[in-house]
């Protein structure tokens, strides 16, 4: 058995990515919109199904340029997980509209649409859909909300690409889906994300607002003789150096993928009888939905155990961290949000979750260590 430290995640090493690197550089086109984003498109579009993908520099911009794209400002109100990364917050904040946050279904750690349901108000525009660790939010009783009371779902899904709810790939059930293509996500190019739409004139306005308020992108299409100033805009768009990385982790989207299944599957059967005898709580899957192995988690009975759990496998080598820390009472989110009913649930989940290392070329060696480490550990 090796010992060394294990750590928490590491990007995948693509075998084209030397070589579409050095092909990039080559051509002497290194700046966005070239032949590296229009070939990882395509293949993000095979992946998803969305008709209309635009790469873009990162989650955090996707979820931004959503926002653009609503209008939103003043007065608007965004529903906005506790349970969440920073990033669906300041998305909204930037626009000086409010975010107003709810508690999440303990059962995944996404939202919980009876909380959605009793936030509603008239100044609703849109809510923020996070699917936890890919496995995806209870879509039903949201779609008929944003029907019913005509908002907009963002599915901001970082963790699952390649996920699905009910047949359907997450990313393209609400108006909007964002990917992210940061190192630590199953696919990667060091920095990086997409937006996923279906609406042909959102995906039009957003292709200008990407390209800093320009129909440049038209104008490379050849379908207008010049590209001016149409509307907002921001720099959204990667360079190629970048969607030359991401081209070679999508070429081996399958293995990748396959790979993080199995050391999820392992751990899954590994805790399955010890986390029952013990108290603690494992990461499920609900029947209809098909998860992205993006992390696996353990919930320890309360924080003090939990944090005795992280310390002694730091002591052993192996990095297993928590996650997001509520933002409901974050000192942003006092300041720039509205909270309706007290968060408990995202508090007690988030102050109970453990994360395991999970990286596609893990070893069963290292997984092993792992599992003992865990049921090793006396509480
Ligand atoms: C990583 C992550 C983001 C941010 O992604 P970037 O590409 O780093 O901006 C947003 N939401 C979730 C859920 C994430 O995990």
């Amino acid at each position: 058995m090796t010992t060394g430290r294990i750590s928490f995640s590491r990007p995948y090493p693509a075998l084209r990515e030397m070589k579409n690197l050095r092909a990039a550089l080559d051509s002497g086109h290194l700046h966005g919109d070239g032949p590296f984003t229009k070939a990882a498109t395509t293949k993000l579009r095979h992946i998803t199904s969305a008709p209309h993908v635009l790469l873009t520099t990162s989650c955090t911009h996707a979820l931004e340029l959503s926002c653009i794209l609503l209008d939103l400002g003043p007065g608007d109100e965004v529903i906005v997980p506790s349970f969440a990364f920073t990033s669906a917050a300041t998305a909204v904040t930037l626009r000086g509209a409010t975010c107003v946050f709810v508690d999440i279904d303990p059962d995944t750690g996404n939202v919980d649409p009876s909380a959605v349901a009793d936030a509603i108000t008239h100044r609703t525009r849109a809510v923020i859909v996070m699917h936890y660790g890919g496995v995806a939010a209870d879509m039903a009783p949201l779609l008929y909300l944003a029907d019913v009371h005509g908002f907009h779902l963002i599915e901001d899904n970082a963790h699952g690409l390649g996920g699905a709810w009910q047949d359907r790939p997450l990313g393209t059930i609400g108006t909007f889906g964002t990917q992210s293509f940061h190192d630590t996500k199953n696919i990667h190019c060091g920095e990086g994300g997409a937006l996923l739409l279906s609406d042909d004139i959102l995906a039009e306005r957003a292709e200008i607002i990407r390209e800093k308020g320009t129909d440049r992108a038209r104008f490379l299409r050849g379908l207008v003789d010049k590209y001016s100033w149409w509307d907002h805009g921001s720099s959204y768009l990667p360079s190629e150096l970048n969607a030359a990385v991401l081209d070679a982790q999508l070429d081996e989207f399958a293995t990748i993928q396959a790979e993080r299944h199995r050391v999820w599957s392992a751990y899954a059967s590994a805790f399955s009888d010890w986390a029952d005898r013990r108290g603690v709580r494992r990461m499920t899957v609900p029947p209809d939905r098909e998860h992205t192995a993006h992390l696996y988690y353990l919930r320890m009975p309360d924080e003090a155990r939990r944090d005795a759990l992280i310390t002694d496998l730091a002591e052993q080598g192996i990095v297993a961290p928590f996650h997001y820390v509520p933002l409901d009472t974050s000192p942003a989110g006092l300041k720039y949000g509205r909270t309706p009913e007290p968060c408990s649930r995202s508090a007690e989940f988030a102050s109970t979750l453990i994360r395991l290392p999970l990286w596609p070329t893990l070893t069963d060696d290292q997984i092993g260590r792992v599992v003992d480490a865990v049921t090793g550990h006396s509480w």
